[in-house]
Formats: structure tokens, C-alpha cells, sequence
């Protein structure tokens, strides 16, 4: 097991580890890409005994708010922490970068367990669950996860049992410390059921107990959850944070510079990119070229298009349209700011010359709602060549809808 392995507590960290990709490398503040900010305030916030029982690490997708949220939780157990990180080394540190400390608690959405009638909770997937952040990181999305414990497709959810699972672990007293802390992760999936057998534990949590919700999007949050959170924001990476973090890790910065501006901030797309020799560049021929034809309403070459991006697999599918969403996005901002405050490339801005003059107020939102329910349409297996044909169709009707 190598010299390494005196310092290993389970097996998962005697893993051979790649270079890009790596084992997550840590838990504290510091092992957070571009987050230095609300690390800050965390911390200011413990050291001023400001800590909020119920809190909601509120970031984008691949933002590292479950980072973030892990980190403020080491912080809080290390019995031996600076003023502004935990120490990385005591065995509380250690325990809790292998996901050993018993009051530490997590949920997040699963799957029926195969062959059981019972309702599925987290603890049964825990071993998927330690297996999968500690092997991949904390950067995940959903997709990812589920696509770990499932078949394609499945949604994951938080069944009410699971809210009976967290009352009773809650309840408990701390083993190791007096604190424990309940990470929810994704929480936005949470269903009214098991939020509402959840509303009491949150708005009065038992003493010592914390809740870090961690969520993408708040619109999907449950109204009767956000009013009982205190939420922290987690921005996007930047662009900066990326490259730097890239060059770091051996990619060369020629590359690693059309990686970050790809990735929109988003860490796991970036290691995501970086692992399929992909810088991105193909993310803005394929857009550009279906733009085209569909403002010129080709219509035997959107069919072809259509045919063609259905062939990429559905994580792909998905992260095109999403930056299709946001190319949309920034066209607008050409519009109604000028180029300043674009985030483009030189190849972006110089094909948003000719093409933003065709998005205007009449058809911006719809372009957008379009983008985003066919990216929902494929995130729930729906057939992607119908939904990329019949995008297609109704993005060249809007594109040429006059705004004069
Ligand atoms: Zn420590």
C-alpha cells in the first residue's frame, strides 16, 4: 500500500490517484476552488458566535457549495482550528476528510432500493454515497449521482421516510462531539411530504444539531423552507479561479484557458472537459452552425443537426443547451449594454456581431423557456431527437419573428 497508506482510515484513500481528477485532496476552506469569500464570512461568522442552525449553501452548479458546506462543517468539529480553517490534521480533520466522523449525517435523493417495497432511504446508498465524493469530489451534480445508483434517467427524490431517518438521527446524542451537523444535499428535490415532516426540526432543532441545506436553484426551493433558512451564497467559480487551478494540476494554459471560459464556472464540467481531451471550442461550432441554419429556416439541415447532436450522449446534450441558454443570455447583454459586459471569446463576440440583431424583446424569454424545458425534457430520458427537432423548428419561428 505504499508509505501512504499509515496515514489511509479506509481504503478509498490507497486509490490510485490521477493527476487531474485526483481524490478530493481535502475538506478544509482552503481545498475550496475560488471560494475564498463566503469562507471568509463563514468563519467571521463562527468567531462573532453568529452560526444560524439552519443554513441554505445556495451556489450553481458546479459552483463547490457542498465544498463549501463540508468545509464549514470540519471547521466546526476541528477542535483544533485557526481563526479561519480547520487544521487538516487532528483526527477529527482526518476522520472527516474520509467521511468517518460519526456526527457528521448526510441525505440526498435516491432511488427505489431494486427488489424492496420499502421506500428508499440515503443510508441505504451510503456506500455509494462515501465511495463516489471521496473517489469524485464534492463538485458532482445530481446527474452524476444518480447515474451511479441507477438506471439512466431516474429522478431521485427524499421520501418521507428519509425525513423520519433524519428526525431520529437528530435526536441523538453527538458520539464523538456534542455538535452534529445534517448535511441535505440538493435539497431543491424535496417534495412538500417530507419537507413538511421536516418544518418543526428546522425551525426548532434539537440543541447542538446544525442543517446545511445545499441547493442549485432557489425557485425550486419550498417556500416554507426558505423562510426557515439562513442563506449563504456561493458564487460561481471565476474564470481566473479555473485556469489557475488547471495550470496547477499540469493542464497547459493555452488549453486550460478555453476550459475555464467553457465551463462557466462550473468545476465539475471543467474536470469533465479536461478528462475527455474536449477544450469546448466544438460547444460554439455546433451553436453557431445550428443558429444558422435555423434563422435561415433550412429546414433539411436542422433535421440533420438535430440527428447529429442526439448522437452526443445526454450529458453532453445537456451541457450544449446550457450553454446555448447562456450564449443566448449574453447576446441580450450585447444588446442592451454593449460588448463590455459580455462574457464572450473572440470567436463568440465576432459571430454575435451578425446574429444578436435576431434576439430582441418579442422572442429573448421564449428562446430561453424553449432552451430550458428541452434541457428538462432530456435530463427525464425524453426521445432527444424529437426534442431537438422540435426545438429546432420552434427556435427558427422565433428567430424569425420581426421585432419591428
Ligand atoms: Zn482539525
Amino acid at each position: 500500500m505504499g508509505g501512504k497508506s499509515d496515514l489511509c482510515l479506509c481504503w478509498w484513500t490507497c486509490l490510485p490517484v490521477d493527476p487531474i481528477f485526483g481524490l478530493h485532496s481535502g475538506m478544509r476552506f482552503s481545498d475550496c476552488i475560488g471560494q475564498q469569500d463566503v469562507s471568509r464570512r463563514l468563519a467571521a461568522a463562527y468567531r462573532e458566535g453568529r452560526v444560524a442552525h439552519a443554513q441554505l449553501f445556495l451556489g450553481p452548479e458546479g459552483s463547490g457549495n457542498l465544498a463549501v458546506a463540508l468545509a464549514y462543517a470540519q471547521f466546526l468539529f476541528c477542535p483544533n482550528k485557526s481563526e479561519s480553517d480547520s487544521c487538516g490534521a487532528c483526527p477529527t480533520c482526518r476522520k472527516m476528510e474520509t467521511l468517518q466522523y460519526a456526527d457528521l449525517f448526510f441525505s440526498y435523493p435516491v432511488v427505489t432500493v431494486k427488489g424492496r417495497k420499502e421506500p428508499p432511504i440515503s443510508e441505504d446508498y451510503a456506500s455509494d454515497w462515501r465511495e463516489t465524493l471521496l473517489g469524485q469530489g464534492p463538485y458532482l451534480d445530481i446527474d452524476h449521482w444518480l447515474g451511479e445508483i441507477s438506471e439512466e434517467g431516474k429522478q431521485g427524490d427524499f421520501t418521507v421516510r428519509e425525513a423520519l431517518s433524519i428526525i431520529r438521527k437528530m435526536n441523538m446524542k453527538g458520539y464523538e462531539s456534542p455538535l452534529k451537523i445534517m448535511i441535505i444535499w440538493m435539497a431543491e428535490r424535496m417534495k412538500t411530504e417530507t419537507a413538511n415532516k421536516l418544518l418543526k426540526l428546522l425551525e426548532e432543532p434539537p440543541e447542538n444539531s446544525l442543517f446545511f441545506l445545499v441547493a442549485n436553484q432557489s425557485d425550486q426551493m419550498l417556500a416554507t423552507v426558505m423562510s426557515r433558512v439562513q442563506v449563504i451564497r456561493v458564487n460561481r467559480i471565476s474564470d481566473e479561479a479555473i485556469l489557475d487551478q488547471l495550470v496547477e494540476r499540469g493542464v497547459n494554459p493555452e488549453r486550460a484557458a478555453a476550459v475555464a471560459h467553457y465551463s462557466a464556472g462550473n468545476w465539475w464540467r471543467a474536470l469533465g472537459m479536461v478528462g475527455e481531451g474536449d477544450d469546448g471550442t466544438d460547444l460554439f461550432e455546433r451553436f453557431s452552425s445550428w443558429m444558422r441554419c435555423c434563422y435561415k429556416g433550412m429546414v433539411p439541415e436542422i433535421f440533420q443537426w438535430s440527428n447529429a447532436t442526439a448522437e452526443l450522449t445526454r450529458e453532453q446534450q445537456k451541457q450544449f443547451l446550457q450553454y446555448s441558454l447562456e450564449q443566448i443570455r449574453q447576446n441580450i447583454v450585447l444588446n442592451y449594454a454593449g460588448p463590455d459586459l459580455t462574457r464572450m471569446n473572440e470567436g463568440e463576440r465576432e459571430f454575435s456581431r451578425r446574429f444578436s440583431p435576431f434576439i430582441h424583446d418579442l422572442n429573448a424569454v421564449e428562446l430561453m423557456n424553449e432552451l430550458g424545458k428541452a434541457h428538462l425534457d432530456i435530463s427525464r430520458n425524453v426521445n432527444s431527437r424529437i426534442v431537438l427537432a422540435d426545438l429546432s423548428l420552434k427556435v427558427s419561428k422565433l428567430l424569425a419573428s420581426s421585432n419591428r
